[in-house]
């Protein structure tokens, strides 16, 4: 039996990269997992698939993040899947991964790029904790995964990193809201991690992001998957607040 059975969880952007890892991580502790997606429906059901041929339980659930009304269509889909399931809506476990990056000189960045950014990185995970707090239970955990770029110093990336230090903040000012619930806050902060797209196939590519981490690799999706199935159980019930570093040692400067 798993560390996370009976739990039920949620996890954003789960159709590919570091959050199909994590819901396949989560779904093989125990959990049942809500699979988000907004575009890959078939990618969606495939992580469902191989949670549930490993004895897991899990659903899909649509929404387009960072457009109106994207978190009652998302809430609508989560919780009627918890209802058809366990008989209620109780969410134990949020994780805020999905997420849009783009690159481009400062110069270039157009009100409309930043908007999207911080409409999809920043606001969405905002609105969809808010609702989640309505049906979490106490000892509730809430993970969001931003990124080492807030701690380092790369100007083709300014929104992005902007778009996750905002997202950072949930951690610091939740925490201390929901401390008397029992509910921990955090944030987990990849470095550069292989999510399957075509940038980390170029070898020349590949190799400069290698160098960015003190063991010389990128990081495969389930060491990220690892730290966040961590903060979601029981161990971890006294860590809130914090900024995890999942860089494999890139912040080390
Ligand atoms: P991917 O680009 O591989 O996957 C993104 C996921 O988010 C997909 O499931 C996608 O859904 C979903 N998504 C994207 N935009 C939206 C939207 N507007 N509405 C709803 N869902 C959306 O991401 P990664 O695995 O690379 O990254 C996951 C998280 O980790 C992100 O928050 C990213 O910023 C962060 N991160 C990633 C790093 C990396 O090197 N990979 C480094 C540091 C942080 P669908 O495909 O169904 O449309």
């Amino acid at each position: 039996m798993g560390n996370l059975t009976g739990k039920t969880a949620l996890v954003t952007g789960a159709s590919r990269g570091i959050g199909r890892a994590i819901a396949e991580k989560l779904g093989y502790a125990g959990a049942l997992v809500a699979v988000h997606y907004a575009t890959g429906a078939d990618a969606a059901a495939e992580v469902a698939e191989s949670i549930e041929k490993d004895g897991g339980r899990a659903f899909t659930v649509k929404a387009e993040l960072g457009v109106p009304g994207d978190v009652d269509v998302l809430f609508e889909g989560l919780e009627r899947g918890l209802k058809e399931r366990t008989g209620a809506t109780d969410l134990d476990i949020l994780v805020n991964n999905a997420g849009v990056m783009a690159m481009g000189a400062p110069e270039e960045v157009t009100p409309e790029m930043f908007d999207r950014m911080m409409a999809v990185n920043a606001k969405a995970p905002f609105f969809i904790v808010q609702r989640a707090l309505s049906v979490m239970p106490d000892g509730g955990r809430i993970i969001n995964v931003s990124s080492g770029l807030t701690r380092v110093a790369s100007p083709d990336q300014v929104t992005y990193g902007m778009s996750k230090g905002a997202l950072e903040q949930i951690a610091l000012h939740f925490s201390r809201h929901l401390g008397s619930r029992r509910i921990t806050v955090n944030s987990v902060a990849p470095g550069s991690t292989d999510n399957g797209s075509a940038l980390f196939q170029i070898p020349e590519v590949r190799e400069t992001l290698s160098q960015l981490s003190t063991f010389g690799e990128v990081a495969e999706p389930a060491a990220i998957a690892d730290v966040v199935a961590f903060l979601a159980s029981e161990d971890a019930r006294w860590i809130t607040g914090a900024f995890i570093d999942a860089s494999g040692g890139t912040l080390l400067g």
